[in-house]
């Protein structure tokens, strides 16, 4: 998740720049438009496959451990919140000792 979020940034601080100069070169009205396309295109876009590529490679971590059913494991970032360690399907930091129960919120969400 980490990565997502940083090239996601190193994308807004190449873009930025380019989005400034071509305001130089465009009418104003085409301007917002291909400013537009670009930080989608450039920013969004790239960072929703990553982000979707990412919840393919966690799906089974995430669906189908004994971690995916406790209230200390962020999805998100596929972490223990607790021990922060990255749990797999191998590898569960706490062997099961440290396990407690999603409140039911949680597991309607
Ligand atoms: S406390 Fe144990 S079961 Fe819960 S998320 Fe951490 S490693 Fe997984």
């Amino acid at each position: 998740m980490g990565g997502i979020i940083y090239w996601g940034l190193i994308r807004t601080a190449i873009i930025i720049p380019i989005i400034w100069g071509l305001s130089s070169y465009l009418d104003y009205s085409l301007w917002w438009s291909v400013s537009f396309l670009l930080i989608y295109g450039v920013i969004l876009h790239p960072a929703i496959i990553q982000y979707n590529l990412f919840r393919e490679h966690n799906k089974d971590i995430i669906e189908a451990t004994l971690c995916s059913s406790c209230q200390y494991f962020d999805e998100t970032a596929v972490l223990c919140t607790k021990l922060d360690e990255h749990p797999s399907r191998e590898y569960l930091p706490c062997e099961g000792q440290s396990w407690e129960p999603k409140s039911k919120a949680e597991i309607l969400e």
